[in-house]
């Protein structure tokens, strides 16, 4: 359990990591928080000849509001994410999924770029990433270009930032009259990494219709996905117990689930209905501000 031996730079801004990431290519690795590259470092499987720490980049860890979004810095730690105020009143979705992520230590160290570049296929943050259209700045020595999130998650472990980007950014949009949030997670006993999580936004319109939904879905197949099935069969009807129930059973739908020791394709795809319907109804029921 000891990685190969590696080189170690620590820059000081963005403009030097980004240089060394132009630099040293494939050949070279970000360090984050460390909680999902030094478990593949120390099993070997990434074996980077640079390991470029971005921690001590102190300006890439904030949350604010700016031109009428909210940024978030890369470098926000799950726990900052869970505590904030800001987000706790103009964006709830993400303290509530913060707060289920792992253990203490896990919530203290890892953070939210970290997570969404390591695009493990069980991670929480891209659930939530996709319902609420997140978007993702990546900066390279060319400038910064941004990324919706619909166009960010790939494939396992693989998303649309190119060799030589950081991601330096990520931006929630605000918040209509009127939305709902909630994530419903399955969790995984030992790691707390999710078997099925759902994250859903939904937005009433008057006379109890649904206006807007976008539900994400994370830990079914390789990468997280926006369940569109389930969206469209909820767009412009009338909320009820049966609407929810009956457009549920589609949160797998075109979706070919994993299989592992944790769980069968079979079990997943259960749950992910069952979890589905209970983020749609929490988020209902906030939507009317009744939780
Ligand atoms: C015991 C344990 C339990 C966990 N449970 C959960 C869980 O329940 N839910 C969950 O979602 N996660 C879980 N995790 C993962 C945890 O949330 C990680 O912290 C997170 O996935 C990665 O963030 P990090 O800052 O640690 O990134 P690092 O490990 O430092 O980096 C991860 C990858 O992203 C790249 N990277 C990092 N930052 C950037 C950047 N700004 N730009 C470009 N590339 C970058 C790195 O090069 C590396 O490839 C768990 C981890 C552990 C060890």
């Amino acid at each position: 359990m000891i990685p190969a031996q590696f080189e170690y730079v620590a820059p000081k801004t963005l403009e030097e990591a980004l240089r060394l990431v132009e630099r040293h290519g494939d050949e070279a690795k970000i360090l984050a928080g460390g909680h999902s590259l030094l478990p593949l470092m120390k099993l070997r499987l990434a074996q980077p000849r640079y390991v470029i720490d971005i921690g001590r980049l102190h300006n890439m860890n904030y949350i604010r509001e700016e031109n009428g979004y909210i940024a978030i810095g890369p470098l926000t730690t799950h726990a900052e994410i869970e505590s904030s105020t800001l987000l706790r009143t103009k964006c709830p979705l993400l303290p509530e999924t913060a707060a289920v992520i792992g253990d203490v230590q896990v919530r203290n160290r890892g953070t939210l770029g970290g997570s969404l570049a390591h695009a493990d296929p069980a991670a929480d943050y891209p659930a939530a990433a996709l319902a609420l259209d997140m978007e993702i700045i990546a900066a390279s020595t060319a400038g910064a270009r941004t990324i919706p999130v619909r166009e960010f998650f790939l494939d396992m472990l693989t998303t649309a930032l190119r060799p030589g980007e950081i991601l330096s950014q990520v931006r929630v949009g605000p918040r209509a009259p009127h939305t709902g949030t909630a994530y419903e997670k399955l969790h995984q006993p030992a790691s707390g990494f999710a078997i099925v999580g759902v994250a859903v936004k939904l937005v009433l319109g008057s006379g109890g219709t649904v206006d807007d939904v976008a539900i994400g879905v994370t830990g079914l197949g390789p990468k997280a996905f926006r369940a569109t099935a389930v969206e469209r069969a909820l767009r412009g009807k009338k909320v009820t117990e049966k609407l929810f129930e009956d457009a549920a059973h589609d949160a797998a739908q075109g979706i070919e689930p994993l299989s592992d020791l944790h769980a069968s394709a079979e079990y997943r795809r259960e749950m992910a209905v069952v979890h589905t319907r209970r983020a749609l109804k929490r988020a209902f029921a906030r939507a009317q501000g009744k939780a």
